[in-house]
């Protein structure tokens, strides 16, 4: 339910509604906006009686909420969500460069990718350390190495770092990473979502190769219903049945999405891609869809990497599409 109420409204009064809200157990969350402030009540709001409320003179409407999701909603909350993420910001209307490794190899290479893409407008380093395989024989990562390896090339660049954590009992060893990645594989991993929301570090989270958006987005209201609102959204291709690429990059889940949430919403075009010649090409066209950044594979030797080499950018043709990406992005204001 959402209680919109009217312009300056009586504190005291205000103050007496959402005590008798919390009274009735409803979670009540206020967002203030340019025009109006608005109440989205959380919680089993049957027993509440809307005319009761409308009837109050600090309120101007109150409308029921169908959409299952209540904190990521954008009904409750109109204005866009910017998450912070060290010094780099994510939504609100800038776009945000996030790029690096499929997974961490070595300080060497670390580094030097963090350098580069730095130096190409990146304000966010990504890297693995713990993969998600879809084999137990495949290289599962570095692991507490490769994040001491990120936490290098942050001190060597001042970027903020972003991993994935597959499980809850890597958290400690996440502690001081800026950004925490769900992968796809783990989108309605209840029990995770649940533990980070109970913690303060933003996540993003990839969408599930076969989620809906709702299903998503009820995966989000997971972390926030915990207390974590710094949740970013991150299309990276759902399967489909073309296999010339690994995943469809859905990009209606861009303008779509916007409309059905305030958290801000990232594009990977590099999984969706699988194939790096194709990344710049169709990267422009989340920037066009309004996305509010882009997480891209970069590697310094991309035939030599040990994970998704084929579809990482070596830093050069990263540094093309960068400024491509920036241009067609101020260029669309
Ligand atoms: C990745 O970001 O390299 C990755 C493997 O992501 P996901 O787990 O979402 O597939
Ligand atoms: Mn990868």
């Amino acid at each position: 339910m959402i209680v919109v109420l009217k312009q300056n409204p009586n504190p005291a009064q205000l103050d007496s509604l959402i005590a008798w809200l919390e009274e009735k157990h409803i979670e009540v969350n206020k967002s203030v906006g340019t025009t109006h402030t608005i109440l989205g009540l959380v919680g089993d709001t049957a027993a509440i009686d809307p005319d009761l409320i409308s009837a109050l003179g600090i309120v101007e409407d109150v409308k029921r909420v169908q959409e299952p999701y209540k904190h990521a909603n954008r009904k409750f909350h109109p204005e866009a969500t910017v998450v912070q993420v060290g010094d780099a910001k994510i939504g609100g209307g800038t776009l945000t460069l996030m790029a690096g490794p499929c997974t961490v190899e070595s300080e060497a290479q670390i580094v030097e990718i963090a350098k580069r893409i730095k130096a190409s407008g990146a304000s966010i380093l990504r890297g693995g350390a713990f993969k998600p395989r879809t084999s137990p024989y495949s290289y599962q990562g570095m692991g507490e190495e490769g994040i001491a390896l990120l936490k290098t090339a942050r001190a060597e660049t001042g970027l903020p770092i972003a991993a994935e954590l597959t499980d809850s009992a890597q958290l400690p060893l996440f502690a001081d990473v800026d950004l925490i990645q769900v992968g796809a594989r783990n989108m309605q991993n209840f029990a995770l979502l649940g533990v980070l929301g109970r913690q303060e570090k933003p996540v993003m989270l990839m969408r599930g190769h076969c989620a809906t958006y709702e299903e998503w987005l009820m995966s989000a209201e997971y972390i926030m219903a915990g207390g974590n609102h710094n949740v970013i959204l991150c299309e990276g291709g759902i399967r489909s049945l073309e296999p010339s690429t690994r995943y469809a990059l859905d990009l209606a889940a861009v303008p779509i999405l916007r409309r059905l949430t305030h958290l801000p919403i990232l594009v990977d075009p590099s999984h969706a891609a699988s194939r790096s010649w194709l990344v710049p090409e169709i990267a422009p066209a989340a920037v066009a869809a309004g996305v509010d950044g882009i997480s891209a594979e970069v590697h310094n030797d991309p035939e030599h990497a040990v994970m998704d080499g084929p579809q990482s950018l070596d830093p050069d043709t990263f540094d093309a599409l960068a400024k491509k990406l920036t241009a067609l992005h101020d260029y669309l204001g």
